[in-house]
């Protein structure tokens, strides 16, 4: 980037924006796609650590044990990959109704 700091910096990166639109897209669109594919797959390959469901990535869940959570795992689109996996190695992979029996445990104690 040719421009440190300023309204140069602004314009130019306005411009960089409205002449890669489509390529910026498509890069951002490939970069959510491969952590949603890896996400996935992780839960997939862990199932369900209470009852072992593994049937569909998208009824399994991250839970975080302990009270470390630097952000939920569901937001990956803007977080880079090691931070994920730094991230996931903290939780346990839940299916939904485990999920939610844990929590309305944990709501009764
Ligand atoms: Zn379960």
């Amino acid at each position: 980037m040719p421009y440190k700091s300023g309204r140069k910096r602004t314009e130019y990166n306005k411009q960089y924006w409205l002449d890669n639109r489509e390529k910026l897209i498509k890069q951002q669109r490939d970069r959510w796609e491969k952590r949603r594919q890896y996400t996935q797959e992780y839960k997939l390959s862990k199932g369900c650590k209470i009852c072992g469901y593994n049937k569909c990535a998208g009824a399994l869940d991250f839970h975080h044990s302990n009270d470390d959570k630097e952000f939920t795992i569901g937001s990956y689109s803007i977080m880079n990959l090691e931070r994920i996996e730094r991230e996931i190695k903290k939780c346990v992979v839940l299916c939904r109704n485990c999920h939610a029996e844990l929590h309305e445990k944990e709501r009764e104690l």
